[in-house]
């Protein structure tokens, strides 16, 4: 599938479109997914044009997962999750619904179901309390 340079995630990268961002690099950029799963779910894409994983550059999918696990240590500081998924999906048949690769990372926490997948926007400001705190620990961290 060729690389649609207007998905929803490249104007993000382009700054087209607002984003609550919690991390960025040269290579990559870290956000809040704005229907999340759960608190603190959070997607990390690189920068570099890919669709799936299959199309990402050895050194982009690198990065990524890199910054995957910097992140998610972060994050599950800041929610106190006792665990976290992290999923990637290739293609609409195994779910993807933004044709620009992405990493999810979704706290989880015992007894509590995942909400639906991109169904339900959270509020902007609950949205904009959690990032303060994965960022604040994404700072203490680097020391
Ligand atoms: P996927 O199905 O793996 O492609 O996941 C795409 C994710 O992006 C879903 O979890 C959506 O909730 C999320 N999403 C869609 N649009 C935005 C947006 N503008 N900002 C943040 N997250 C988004």
């Amino acid at each position: 599938m060729p690389y649609d340079k207007n998905n929803v995630f490249a104007r993000i990268l382009r700054g087209e479109l607002p984003c609550i961002k919690v991390y960025e690099d040269a290579q990559t950029l870290a956000f809040l997914d704005i229907m999340p799963q759960s608190d603190g779910h959070t997607l990390v894409l690189p920068k570099e044009p890919a669709v799936t994983l299959l199309d990402l550059s050895p050194e982009g999918a690198a990065a990524c997962i890199v910054v995957t696990r910097r992140v998610a240590a972060a994050i599950q500081r800041a929610v106190g999750a006792p665990g976290l998924l992290i999923s990637q999906f290739n293609g609409e048949a195994a779910g993807q619904t933004v044709p620009h690769v992405h990493f999810h990372i979704i706290p989880r926490f015992p007894g509590l179901k995942l909400k639906p997948h991109g169904r339900e926007k959270a509020d902007p400001d609950r949205l904009d309390q959690i990032a303060a705190r994965i960022t604040g620990e994404l700072m203490a961290a680097r020391g």
